[in-house]
């Protein structure tokens, strides 16, 4: 019984920023657990790539996304509900950083983040709602970032916008308890992803490893399994939910 409700055959899932990172190992977990994936990001040729890696079982398929253009996103979620009949998870992984300082951020920066994290993940979430019924579930990849500030980087609009993403995950799940629609979020630390590779500062790694108890930086992979667990039934009582998945970081 209990691995029966971890199973997502004959499902279709939707995994946003699918391309790589966390997203990439996302597609794996669902694909494993027998879900349908339709990939969807900004980086065609990875995502492309990405989806060809799956020679069996059931279908992976790409399809470029931005999840800023609000049109975009609609017409993407209407012709996935089409196409499949059916969308029964969506993972919104689409995501972006920025380390300035405060008094060095452009505006346009700081709207960036806004729209790529906060609102292209309610926007995503909002447009798929649409299309589901009982039994589907929406899982945001939020951050520990939007519970504390982060150290030593300087992060104010990435703070901002999973802040934002765990409350808005909190509100949906109120929303739509009702309709038998779970949403919720997990919170990662940090992950070795593009995301941590790409313009930092060596010597952040060491002090992000002293701040984490478990003293590495986690796996994509076990971020994916959290969320694998979360779409499925076997998480059937979870809703408003945002799951720390981050190392103990936040524990202290
Ligand atoms: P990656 O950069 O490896 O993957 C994110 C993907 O999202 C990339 O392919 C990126 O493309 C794509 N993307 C960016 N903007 C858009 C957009 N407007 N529309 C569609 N796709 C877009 O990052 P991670 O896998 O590390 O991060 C995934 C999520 O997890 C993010 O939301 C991130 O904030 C969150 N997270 C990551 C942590 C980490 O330590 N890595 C920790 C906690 C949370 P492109 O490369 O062109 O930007």
């Amino acid at each position: 019984m209990y691995r029966d409700r971890l199973e997502l055959s004959g499902r279709v899932a939707v995994v946003t920023g699918g391309a790589r990172g966390i997203g990439l190992a996302v597609v794996t977990a669902l694909h494993e657990m027998g879900c349908a994936v339709v990939v969807a990001d900004v980086l065609d040729e990875a995502g492309e790539r990405s989806a060809a890696s799956f020679r069996s079982g059931p279908a992976v398929s790409y399809r470029h996304l931005d999840v800023t253009d609000a049109a975009a996103v609609a017409g993407f979620f209407s012709g996935v509900a089409a196409e499949h009949g059916r969308l029964d998870v969506l993972v919104t992984s689409a995501g972006i950083a920025n380390h300035q300082p405060s008094l060095q951020l452009p505006r346009e920066a700081w709207e960036r983040v806004l729209a790529v994290n906060a609102t292209g993940t309610f926007w995503c979430a909002r447009e798929a709602l649409r299309h589901m019924r009982s039994g589907a579930s929406v899982v945001a990849i939020g951050s520990m970032s939007g519970e504390i500030a982060n150290a030593p980087q300087r992060q104010a609009a990435y703070n901002a916008s999973k802040g934002a993403v765990h409350l808005a995950v909190k509100s949906l799940a109120v929303e739509f308890a009702g309709t038998g629609i779970r949403v919720n979020a997990v919170a990662p630390g940090y992950v070795g992803t593009e995301l941590t590779r790409e313009g930092i500062d060596p010597e952040w790694l060491a002090e992000w490893e002293r701040r984490t108890p478990l003293g590495r930086l986690a796996r994509p992979e076990e971020v994916a399994s959290v969320v694998a667990f979360l779409a499925s039934d076997a998480a059937s009582y979870v809703t408003g939910s945002v799951v720390a998945v981050d190392g103990g970081y936040t524990a202290w």
